[in-house]
């Protein structure tokens, strides 16, 4: 993998240019594209591995023996590494292929599950500002086990409440979830010191990193969590690819989240053998071009200097904060110090649907609605908000002309 060129200046002009996408134009203006906490562009490098490999390098993986089924299983394991390497992980066994977040969590849930890791009663903690995916899988196999949810409070500026959270343990806590970077009010939580907290009380951790990958490096070994989840699609990769890490002495434990071909040593009709980690867990043919793409987009980033993307977008942050505090009738939502490139607001007396609607008109691409997130809804008594979320190749003009475009849309709806 390469690595990042430390101390060569950012050029944002030079990063746009590798993604296509961006010089297109929607509704007759030039697009400006702020709906990456729900899928991020992609590099001309990521579109063509994902063609290269259909035109060239097409066959299943770990069953032939023949070049091309050797070239794509080693081109298929060579981006387990590249994932390795991206989270810090000590081994490739500990990089589990899936669809994206939404699987991994789900996968999880359902091997503990099996595990019968739950007994009836124990409980799970998550927070107040998980998305949907971080809280659904659990109450699915609560049903089951008898399991209870217990939610970590956030404070109005939308941090975790930290004296709530080490309150919420018992003898009853058996595991906690926790999300990075919220997709909804931008924080980034204190991961590392709750993982701490967690394992003081014997309690293991996974992180849902969906949000947390495309905007600054990750260290599972420092953070030290049991398992982590991602995207490849909010990471500059495909969609339908994504990660689940888990330290080793879980993944060998857990039994199987699916049944089929790839994930079997042995099958008779009395019993049947499993692979070990990581095979056990990717049953049938997977995502081989999206793989292959998914570690050309860690490339990508990781041969950027990640310090350099970081203050970037921390300007881009900053500066849109400031613009959008100065309209009168706005309201952020989301306004921990401790903040990834995420802006939600609301709008005194025009709806989220008509901003967004509005804006599309001036080419500019918004999210609109709950985001996945109703509980940090309700948390803050609104039913959706607007949302712009920023990714390296976004620019201080493209806020100008958002900033411009919302003050026209006030003044056209008053
Ligand atoms: N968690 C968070 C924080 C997210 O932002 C998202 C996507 N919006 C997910 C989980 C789910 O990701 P995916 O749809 O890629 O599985």
């Amino acid at each position: 993998m390469e690595t990042g060129e430390k101390g060569v200046k950012f050029d944002v002009q030079k990063i746009r240019e590798q993604f296509p996408i961006l010089n297109r134009e929607v509704n007759g203006k030039q697009l400006v594209y702020f709906d990456n906490a729900a899928t991020t562009q992609k590099p001309q490098r990521v579109i063509d591995a994902v063609k290269n490999y259909y035109e060239f390098e097409n066959a299943n993986v770990h069953r032939g023996i023949h070049y091309l089924s050797e070239l794509a299983t080693d081109k298929y394991e060579d981006s387990r590494v590249k994932v390795q390497k991206f989270l810090n992980a000590k081994e490739s066994s500990e990089i589990v292929f899936t669809r994206g977040t939404t699987e991994g969590i789900n996968l999880l849930s359902v091997s503990l599950c099996r595990d019968d890791f739950f007994k009836e009663g124990d409980e799970i903690i998550i927070s107040n500002m998980e998305h949907h995916s971080n809280i659904v899988p659990w109450q699915l196999i609560a049903k089951r086990t008898g399991i209870k949810l217990k939610v970590v409070p956030i404070t109005d500026a939308g941090e975790l409440d930290f004296d709530a959270y080490k309150n919420l343990f018992s003898s009853k806590t058996k595991f906690v979830s926790l999300v990075h970077v919220s997709n909804t009010l931008g924080t980034i939580n204190p991961v590392k010191e709750a993982i701490k907290i967690a394992h003081e009380n014997d309690v293991p951790v996974l992180i849902d990193g969906a949000q947390a990958t495309a905007h600054f490096p990750l260290d599972v070994q420092d953070l030290d969590c049991d398992f982590y989840v991602f995207s490849g699609h909010k990471t500059f990769g495909p969609t339908g690819i994504g990660a689940l890490y888990g330290k080793k002495e879980f993944l060998e434990k857990l039994p199987p989240y699916q049944g089929g071909g790839e994930m079997i040593r042995d099958v008779t009709f009395e019993k049947t053998t499993y692979e070990g980690t990581p095979l056990k867990f990717e049953a049938g043919t997977p995502n081989i071009a999206g793989s292959i793409a998914l570690g050309e987009a860690l490339d990508f980033l990781s041969g950027l200097d990640r310090e350099e993307v970081e203050t970037h977008e921390n300007e881009l942050l900053k500066y849109a904060t400031q613009k959008i505090s100065e309209i009168k009738k706005v309201r952020i939502i989301g306004t921990a110090p401790n903040k990834s490139a995420v802006i939600s607001f609301v709008v005194d007396g025009i709806h989220h649907y008509d901003i967004g609607t509005m804006m599309d008109t001036y080419g500019i691409a918004l999210r609109t609605g709950h985001h996945c997130t109703q509980p940090i809804m309700a948390r803050y008594g609104v039913t959706g908000t607007a949302r712009a979320s920023f990714a390296l190749y976004n620019t201080k003009e493209e806020i100008d002309n958002f900033i411009d475009a919302l003050n026209k849309i006030i003044k056209m709806f008053s």
